[in-house]
């Protein structure tokens, strides 16, 4: 490691490693600084018993050729080294409800999605049409969401306070079929009251246009994101935890780490989330208002996920996800769960080998979790290289919390339990853990039609060189955290500019 870079990058997430790209590209010294033993944030995998494991990406959207993250990726030139497994085109995504044994698909391309739920629904035809059209115009109205130049969508006031439920709910007044249209909607979060129609629609849409399981594990990416972050010039480190930054003359001059190395920058770029970047940071170093702004921004709810490793050819592989509901309140209503209540709503992903045969041999099935429920061990530590044992409370706690989601999961694969080898889990602590994130947030802060702004975080801080990436900012997942770092490197380099790079597709372009 040097002692100074131009630019330093703390928390090598897929929103620092595109980041740390665009930056070497244009022949800056960048170094990458992670915690942890894997790069790549919640794009991490783990393997047990030689099983592949997705820890925070199980699809992705957008990646048919043309379309957006295709675009972005094609920018990154990475697109070759990715195996991808395309998931059913007439039925991506399945939502399913408790003692309705039909199934309602989510299918790819707006006229298929069209036409398959009208089959389910057909008296909804123009329902289902208008939904669609709304979601498309919806995400016309973003332009990076487009690789295009335009105003700052956070002007967009009108756009913020459409409400997502409200919004779904007047398309139609059958109950099942808001419920349908809504149900992937653990995918950002979703809230009955809070949510804004835009996020929803920019999560959706990619998905409608196109949806890829990453064969092997999302950690293929990462690993192509590093190769070309090397070939650009720029450097990663990985057992690197940021752990203070000094500041003179409301500048950062340097970071420094665990292993008690100091590296100095010209610029520092904070992947990790903005309120942990704040304590860091010293918060004497900003106005107060800043800071308790900042403090006062709600996190999105956790999750609690089991990772079943499956006995061979026990149960087939399904190349869909399945979202599941108690019922229809439950899509927009899951996370106020109730210990009786627990879990009202789950998602089913099962990983893709490179040489997927019929039978699966993994499945990992996702739901919130509140934050508090593991409170009591919240003073633990615990990763791969930090083990901290939480203690036999703990394992009692999940052991528990394990046993009720699999009677639900049954309701839905009543075979399952005699297909499974082993059972793995992870817990709001194993977010926080392993990301940083305040309270095992999964998405990084909850976004609120009643206060739009709130949410709202510009890349640039109040130390002139220090910038925000990631998913706290704009939008979270892979196209949305792609999207925040093209955000942040166009307050460094000029946003008309790198969008003229990127549409160009100039790669490799350090030199320019
Ligand atoms: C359960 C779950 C399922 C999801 N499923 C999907 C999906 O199917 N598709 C999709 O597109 N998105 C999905 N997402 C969202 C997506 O994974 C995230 O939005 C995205 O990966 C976040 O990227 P990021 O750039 O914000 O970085 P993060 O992933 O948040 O990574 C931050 C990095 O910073 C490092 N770090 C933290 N503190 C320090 C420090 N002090 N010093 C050095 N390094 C530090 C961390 O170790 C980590 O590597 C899911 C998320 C979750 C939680």
């Amino acid at each position: 490691m040097k002692e100074k870079y131009d630019v330093v990058v703390i928390g090598s997430g897929m929103g620092g490693l595109v980041a740390a790209i665009i930056l070497a590209r244009e022949g800056k010294s960048v170094c990458v600084l992670e915690k942890n033993n894997q790069y790549g944030g919640n794009l991490q995998t783990f393997v047990r018993e030689r099983t592949i494991f997705d820890t925070g990406v199980h699809y992705l959207g957008g990646l048919n050729e043309g379309q957006n993250l295709y675009r972005y990726f094609d920018y990154l030139d990475i697109l070759d080294g990715l195996h991808l497994k395309k998931l059913d085109e007439n039925g991506f995504d399945i939502i399913t409800f408790d003692n309705d044994s039909d199934e309602y698909p989510h299918a790819q391309g707006y006229d298929n999605f069209h036409e398959t739920l009208s089959k389910k629904f057909p008296e909804e035809r123009l329902a289902i049409k208008a939904y669609c059209d709304k979601i498309r115009e919806t995400c016309a109205r973003f332009p990076l969401y487009n690789l295009q130049l335009g105003k700052p969508y956070h002007n967009d006031t009108e756009l913020f306070k459409l409400p997502a439920k409200a919004l779904i709910d007047s398309f139609t007044s059958n109950e099942k079929l808001r419920a349908v249209l809504a149900g992937s909607n653990l995918l950002y979060a979703g809230e009955a009251d809070r949510t804004p129609f835009y996020v929803h629609a920019l999560s959706v849409n990619s998905y409608i246009q196109s949806a890829y399981r990453c064969a092997d594990g999302g950690s293929q990416i990462t690993k192509m994101l590093l190769r070309k972050l090397k070939e650009s010039g720029g450097e990663a480190y990985k057992h690197q935890e940021v752990t203070g930054f000094e500041v003179d003359n409301k500048t950062v001059v340097s970071v420094e780490t665990s292993t008690g190395a100091i590296v100095k920058g010209d610029l520092f770029i904070s992947n990790i989330e903005p309120k942990v970047t704040l304590k860091l940071l010293g918060t004497e170093h900003l106005r107060k208002s800043y800071v308790n702004r900042i403090e006062d921004i709600e996190s999105t709810i956790s999750a609690f996920s089991i990772h079943f490793v499956l006995k061979p050819k026990t149960f087939k592989y399904l190349n869909r996800n399945y979202y599941h509901f108690k019922n229809y309140k439950a899509v927009w209503n899951g996370h106020e769960y109730t210990q009786k209540t627990w879990p009202e709503s789950y998602m089913v992903s099962m990983g893709a080998r490179k040489d997927q045969g019929e039978w699966g041999d993994q499945m990992t099935a996702i739901t919130y979790m509140r934050y508090e429920e593991v409170e009591p061990w919240a003073g633990t530590f615990n990763t791969v290289t930090h083990k901290n044992n939480r203690g036999e409370t703990y394992e009692e706690f999940k052991r528990a919390k394990t046993e009720t989601f699999l009677n639900e999961l049954e309701k839905k694969f009543p075979n399952i339990r005699a297909c499974i080898q082993s059972v793995h889990t992870s817990t709001p602590l194993s977010y926080r853990d392993y990301i940083n994130c305040n309270k095992g947030a999964m998405y990084g802060y909850v976004k609120d039609v009643n206060n739009p702004l709130k949410s709202f975080l510009s890349p640039r801080t109040k130390i002139k060189n220090l910038f925000f990436t990631g998913q706290s900012l704009n939008m979270h997942g892979i196209l949305g955290v792609t999207i925040s770092s093209i955000v942040t490197c166009s307050e460094i380099l000029g946003g008309e500019y790198l969008l003229n790079k990127i549409l160009k597709g100039e790669k490799n372009n350090k030199s320019a």
